[in-house]
Parts: C-alpha cells; sequence; structure tokens
C-alpha cells in the first residue's frame, strides 16, 4: 500500500510504521475490565479505540487474534498491593458467591458493549481462569533470580532488576527517585523495597477468593494475569498491546518487567494507548459525583445529564477526537455530536436516491485514498470524519441539481462511504427499524412512578406497592432515594 499504517508507540514515543510479526496474522492484547460495577464511559473509550484499530486491520486484510481480559482477581481496593479484593469485597458486601458478581457484570459489560457496536474479541480470557499459568510464571521469574517470597507472598524485585535492565522504560518514570523514596521502617514491611509490586499474595483468613501455591493459599497480583494470557495466547512476542493512558504506570511497566524476567525480552512490539475522558473539563471520579455509567448515558438517567444519549451519539462524539488526544463530555458537546452524526446518516440515505448522470461535475474521486491515508496516520478517525462530511457537501449538490454525478462515481462513492462509516468506524442507524426510540417507554415508567410517589403521599400503600411489585416482575429494579426515585432494567 502506498501510505501503509503507522501507529504511534508509546515505548518508543513516535509514529512507527506497523509490521506485523507473523503476517498476515496480528496479535493484539488490550487489558479489559475490572467486574465489580457497572461500565462507565471510561471503559468506552478503550473499547472504541481498540475496536476501530481491530476493524481496520481486518479491513487491511490481517487475520487479528484480539485477546481482550477480565480481571475478576488480584484487583486491590487500594493501589500498592494492600487491600481487599474488590470483586470479593463486592460478593462479601452481598452476600454473593464471588463469580456471581463477576458473571453479572460481564454479561452488563457485553450488553453495553454491543450496543455500542464493538465487537467481541477472539478471546476474553478470566484472570480467574488462569492461576496455574500465573503461578508458573511467578516459577520462572523466582528461578531467574528476579523475586522474592515473603511471608507467604512473592514480590517482584525491582531494584534488582533495574540493575540489569530498565524500570521505566514506558512510563519515562525516574525509578531512582521511586527508589530512593523514604518509607516508615517499621519491620511490618513484607516488600524489601516500597517499589517491588506483588505477583503472589497470601490470602488473609476471612479472604473468599484465593488457590493453592507453593507459597501460600492465596491470589496472583493484577499485572500478571496480562503477561500470563498475553503470551499464553499470543506467544512469545506479539505485536500490539494496548489499553488506556493510565495503565502505563504501574500496570503496563511492570507487565514489560515481569515478562523481560521471565522470557528474557519484553512480549510486546507496539505499545498503544488511549487518552483519558474527562466530564466538564474535571476528572472522572466516584468522589466527584461524576462517574456517569453508560446505562445512565442511554436513559438519561443521572443528574449531571441533560437528556438520555444514544450508543451511536456516544461513540461517534469519542471518534470525532483523535484517541491520543482528550475528550471533554458536556451535554453541548454531546448534543452536537447527536446533531452531526444524524447528519452523516442523512447523507448517507440522500446517497442512496441520487439519480447518476452521464458525467460527474463534482470530484469523489479521491475519497477512498483520503480516507485510507487518514487511519493510515496513526487511526486518525476525526479527519476520516472531515472527509465523509467533505462527501455530503458533494451528495448535496448533486441532491439539489447544482452538481452532477456519473454511475460509476456513485457506485464508488456508495462503496467507499459504506465501508468507512459503516464496517470501520462502526456507526450504524439507531433510527432504522430494528433499533428502537427508547424515549417514550422511559417516559412511561418515569410517569408510573410518578404516580406512585403520589399514591405514597396519600398514603395509598396498596397502588403504590401494585406499581412497584408489578414493575419488579416485568424487569424494572425501583429504589426511592431522598429526592424521589430511580430505576433501571434489572
Ligand atoms: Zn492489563
Amino acid at each position: 500500500m502506498e501510505h501503509p499504517l503507522h501507529i504511534y508507540n508509546t515505548l518508543t514515543r513516535r509514529k512507527e510504521q506497523f509490521v506485523p510479526l507473523h503476517e498476515p496474522l496480528v496479535g493484539m492484547y488490550v487489558c479489559g475490565p475490572t467486574v465489580y460495577g457497572d461500565a462507565h464511559l471510561g471503559h468506552a473509550r478503550p473499547a472504541i479505540t481498540f475496536d476501530i484499530l481491530f476493524r481496520y486491520l481486518r479491513h487491511l486484510g490481517y487475520k487479528v487474534r484480539y485477546v481482550r481480559n477480565i480481571t475478576d482477581v488480584g484487583h486491590l481496593e487500594h493501589d500498592a498491593d494492600e487491600g481487599e479484593d474488590k470483586v470479593a469485597k463486592k460478593a462479601r458486601l452481598e452476600k454473593l458467591e464471588p463469580m456471581e458478581v463477576v458473571q453479572y457484570y460481564v454479561n452488563r459489560y457485553h450488553k453495553a458493549m454491543e450496543r455500542l457496536n464493538v465487537l467481541p474479541p477472539s478471546i476474553e480470557p478470566f484472570a480467574s481462569g488462569h492461576i496455574i499459568e500465573q503461578i508458573e510464571y511467578i516459577k520462572e521469574i523466582l528461578d531467574h533470580g528476579y523475586a522474592y517470597e515473603s511471608n507467604g507472598s512473592v514480590y517482584f524485585d525491582v531494584p534488582k532488576y533495574n540493575r540489569d535492565f530498565h524500570y521505566g522504560k514506558l512510563s519515562g518514570r525516574n525509578i531512582d527517585e521511586l527508589l530512593s523514596a523514604t518509607r516508615q521502617l517499621d519491620g511490618q514491611q513484607e516488600k524489601h523495597n516500597p517499589a517491588d509490586f506483588a505477583l503472589w499474595k497470601k490470602a488473609a483468613p476471612e479472604h473468599i477468593m484465593h488457590w493453592p501455591s507453593p507459597w501460600s493459599e492465596g491470589f496472583p497480583g493484577w499485572h500478571l494475569e496480562c503477561s500470563t494470557m498475553g503470551q499464553k495466547y499470543l506467544g512469545e512476542t506479539f505485536d500490539i498491546h494496548g489499553g488506556g493512558m493510565d495503565l502505563i504506570f504501574p500496570h503496563h511497566e511492570c507487565e514489560i518487567a515481569q515478562s523481560v524476567a521471565h522470557s528474557g525480552h519484553d512480549a510486546v512490539r507496539y505499545w498503544m494507548h488511549n487518552n483519558m475522558i474527562t466530564i466538564n473539563g474535571q476528572k472522572m471520579g466516584k468522589s466527584l459525583g461524576n462517574f456517569i455509567t453508560l446505562d445512565e448515558f442511554f436513559t438519561g438517567s443521572h443528574k449531571l445529564l441533560s437528556q438520555a444519549y444514544s450508543p451511536m451519539t456516544i461513540r461517534f462524539f469519542i471518534l470525532q477526537a483523535h484517541y491520543g488526544g482528550t475528550v471533554d463530555f458536556s451535554n453541548e458537546a454531546l448534543q452536537a455530536a447527536q446533531k452531526a452524526y444524524e447528519r452523516m446518516l442523512d447523507g448517507w440515505k440522500r446517497l442512496n436516491e441520487l439519480k447518476p448522470s452521464e458525467t460527474s461535475s463534482v470530484d469523489v474521486t479521491d475519497l477512498d485514498r483520503k480516507c485510507h491515508e487518514a487511519m493510515n496516520d496513526d487511526l486518525n478517525t476525526p479527519i476520516v470524519i472531515a472527509h465523509l462530511f467533505e462527501a455530503c457537501k458533494a451528495i448535496n449538490l448533486v441532491n439539489d441539481g447544482k452538481a452532477t454525478i456519473s454511475e460509476a462515481d456513485l457506485d464508488q462513492l456508495k462503496s467507499t462511504f459504506s465501508t468507512f462509516l459503516f464496517d470501520i468506524l462502526g456507526i450504524y442507524d439507531e433510527r432504522e427499524s430494528g433499533s428502537v426510540n427508547l424515549r417514550p417507554y422511559e417516559e412511561a415508567v418515569d410517569l408510573l412512578l410518578e404516580i406512585r410517589k403520589d399514591a405514597k403521599s396519600r398514603k395509598d400503600w396498596a397502588t403504590s406497592d401494585l406499581i412497584r411489585n408489578r414493575l419488579a416482575e416485568i424487569g424494572f429494579d425501583v429504589k426511592d432515594t431522598k429526592d424521589g426515585f430511580e430505576w433501571k432494567v434489572k
């Protein structure tokens, strides 16, 4: 191809031509969700970014093995290897089997991804399903001298590794500062150095998720699953590893150290990271009250949202920015994205109604090349979208009788337009039959709950209970809150 695909490699800090190790096969690993809560906006961006890469690589003719994991064990409440496993904590609080928590949120994650038209990965391995592999991986690192056992736990020896290799090469962090950081020497610390991280943690007696190992009944550290499962399914060295920028340190830095200590070399050739999403200029966070789940976006049921936003609006909005830049969500920006999305689909609809002429007075022959060029330039989706809007202008001119298009040009335009908009950007027409506008149904549920609220205020418990129980039977989860009520589909 004239302009081969170039992607920005976080490790080398420059755009590099993408050349797969085993053409036509491409191995691609992306860090997936931790499943102890509903998918939120922060999950949508990496999922959509790497969905675009997956789709585009396939469009270029590669066979892609796309692995996206499920973190269901070892993700601790506080960073730095301390605290309770988040899945286990949720299970304890809700009196559920941990795998019940995992399955519930995995199902909901899949549903949200499907609505965003994110293709399922080729393999979706669970950390808890790869304990044996992780134990074997730790044994190798221990054998090579880059880890130590301490009180039933196993820690990665960062200072020793850093003497032989370079800990910090991905994130650019100055490891000397990290290593010399002061610490309390209370004699209780299992780690030899605060920079060391857990490969295996001995489980406290009340801990409900644990497995036998040569060192203790325990569980693997979070960073280990991705090194282990990446190499298990994609080989000792594979092409692409992706994730959000927030994972560069410590998660991906630790992954590199683990695989170098295990295999003698980094497992990954191209490290790719999507930038983060802010909401009204602020970082997302539970404590900031701007932590909006995808379902809340789809139904509009969050106090920061002035309306519901459809999955395609969210997807289109994310694609209007390059994945390497930040994206700020606000109602105004989303409303603009919704309009742009609708305008684009109107263009497509009009395109299919155009009548060809003998000759073309619009020049659309370049569209295919320009769109490929933009995608080849580190997946520049906003430029692709701009080119498609340019084409919409030509379509409107022909539609208004101010220009003509030949049959051959028309066929080519249709083919390019649909390839880029539907196949590569993964947009579909939500207004078409098969996809339903849920807004009237949602308003009907709100109306029922208003009637119930009114009944309650009149102490008409029979009506209030009837509405609540019938809605529960139908499949709605209704919660009373300080200001009224909340509901979601169970
Ligand atoms: Zn990971």
